[in-house]
C-alpha cells in the first residue's frame, strides 16, 4: 500500500516539475559514513538505487568509503547488471588519517591551520599535497583495500587545499618546506608572499574585476602569481595522482569548487579537466555549509572584510549560469553538482529549486548533472521531479 501512495506522489511530483526535453544522465552518491561498518546494507542500497533508476536515467553511482569490501561486491553486481557504473569516493587530501599516515598541510607560517567546527562534526584536517608520501598513501589505500571490488572507477573527493573554513590561514597553505621548493620552481618566493600578506594585510586579497571567465583579478601581484602557483601546485598533484589511477583502468571523476571559487583551493579547471573523464563542480545554491557557493563566498568576505573590489552575489538563477558559462570550455565530460538532499537550515532545498537549477544545467547541453549528497537520504520528491 505505502509503495503504491509513493508511486502516486511520484507521478504527480513528476507532471508537476517535470523539466522540459532532452533527458541528462544522472549521476547519484552514496555516501557510507566513515571507514568503518556502512550506515546502509547492501540491500537497502540495491533497492534504493532500482526505486531511484525507475524514476530518473542513473549512470553512474559514487559509493564510498567504507572498507567493507562486500558491500561494493554486491551493490556492484547490481549495477552493472543494469548497466550502471560503480565509482569509488575516495577522499584524497583529507578524511583519510584514519586509515593512512598522512603528513598535514601547513600554513604558510609552518603552524596547521584551524578546523572549522570539529565538535559539529565539520572540520577536518588537510595534508600537504606535494609530500609524495601522501599521494604514495592513496594510491596504496586504493590498491590494499578497494582495487579487487569491481569499481569502474574512482571519484577523487577533497582535492584541494583547506578553504576559507580554516580561515586565511587555511588558505595561505601549504607552506611546507617542499611546497616553498615547488612554489620556487613556479617563481614565487615564498618569504615575499608573507612578507607582502603581512604587510598589506587583508589588502593583499583585493581584486580589480571579476569576470566568469577568467575569475577573479588579483590586484596584488605578488597574489597573482601566488595563486596561480598554488592552482599548479595542488592541480599537478592531483592531476598525478589521477593519472596513476586511470593506469589501473579507472575512469576519474573530480569533486570540484565552483568556478569562481576554485583559485582560492588551488584547482586550476584547466589542469584538472585534462586529467579527468568527468569533473563535478558543485553549484551549491542553498548550501550553508562548506562547499555551498554563498556560504564559502561569505566566509571570505568575514574572513578579509578590507580586501576591496569583491561583488555582492546573489545565489540566484543568474549566478548559477554564470558558473555553468564559466566551466564550459573545459575539455571533459561535465556533471555539474546539484543538491537534492534536505537538511532544515543548512540545505533548505525544495522540489522548485532542484527543478530550477536542473533546467539551467540542461539549457547548457552538458552530459548530466551529479544528485547530491547522499541518495539515500533525498526526499523522493526531489528525485521525481527530475524524471522521466
Ligand atoms: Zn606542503
Amino acid at each position: 500500500m505505502k509503495r503504491i501512495a509513493c508511486f502516486i506522489i511520484a507521478v504527480l511530483a513528476l507532471a508537476a516539475c517535470r523539466p522540459a526535453s532532452i533527458e541528462p544522465g544522472y549521476i547519484v552518491q552514496v555516501s557510507l559514513g566513515s571507514w568503518d561498518s556502512p550506515d546502509y546494507t547492501a540491500g537497502e542500497i540495491i533497492d534504493r538505487i532500482d526505486s531511484v533508476s525507475s524514476l530518473i536515467n542513473v549512470k553512474k553511482v559514487i559509493i564510498g568509503w567504507s572498507l567493507d569490501k562486500d558491500i561494493y561486491h554486491s551493490v556492484g553486481s547490481f549495477l552493472h547488471g543494469k548497466g550502471i557504473e560503480m565509482l569509488l569516493w575516495l577522499p584524497v587530501f583529507a578524511e583519510t588519517d584514519e586509515v593512512c599516515d598522512n603528513i598535514p598541510a601547513v600554513d604558510l607560517w609552518g603552524d596547521v591551520p584551524a578546523n572549522y567546527d570539529l565538535a559539529a562534526g565539520e572540520g577536518f584536517r588537510f595534508n600537504c599535497p606535494s609530500d609524495p608520501r601522501n599521494a604514495a598513501n592513496i594510491i596504496s589505500l586504493y590498491d590494499r583495500c578497494f582495487s579487487d571490488c569491481g569499481f569502474d572507477g574512482v571519484f577523487l573527493d577533497r582535492i584541494r587545499t583547506q578553504s576559507f573554513v580554516g580561515g586565511v590561514n587555511g588558505v595561505l597553505s601549504c607552506g611546507c618546506p617542499e611546497c616553498v621548493r615547488r612554489f620556487a620552481a613556479e617563481g614565487v618566493d615564498i618569504d615575499a608572499v608573507k612578507e607582502e600578506c603581512t604587510a598589506k594585510g587583508d589588502a593583499f586579497f583585493s581584486v580589480s574585476s571579476y569576470a566568469p571567465e577568467t575569475g577573479f583579478v588579483f590586484e596584488n601581484p605578488v597574489a597573482a602569481s601566488y595563486f596561480k602557483a598554488k592552482g599548479h601546485i595542488v592541480s599537478g598533484s592531483v592531476a598525478a595522482i589521477a593519472d596513476s589511477l586511470r593506469s589501473r583502468g579507472l575512469e576519474i571523476g573530480m569533486d570540484l569548487y565552483a568556478p569562481f571559487m576554485a583559485p582560492f583551493v588551488g584547482q586550476d579547471y584547466s589542469i584538472l579537466s585534462q586529467h579527468a573523464d568527468f569533473i563535478k563542480p558543485m553549484l551549491y545554491r542553498m548550501t550553508f555549509a562548506p562547499a555551498g557557493m554563498g556560504f564559502e563566498y561569505g566566509l571570505m568576505r568575514d574572513a578579509i572584510p578590507d580586501a576591496s573590489g569583491y561583488p555582492e552575489f546573489a545565489m540566484e538563477l543568474a549566478f548559477l549560469d554564470s558558473q555553468l558559462d564559466a566551466m564550459t570550455p573545459y575539455p571533459c565530460a561535465k556533471y555539474p553538482g546539484i543538491e537534492i538532499n534536505y537538511r532544515e537550515g543548512v540545505a533548505p532545498t525544495s522540489p522548485g529549486y532542484v527543478t530550477e537549477s536542473l533546467e539551467a544545467v540542461i539549457a547548457h547541453s552538458f552530459e548530466g548533472a551529479v544528485l547530491s549528497w547522499n541518495i539515500m537520504e533525498a526526499p523522493d520528491s526531489h528525485i521525481a521531479c527530475l524524471g522521466r
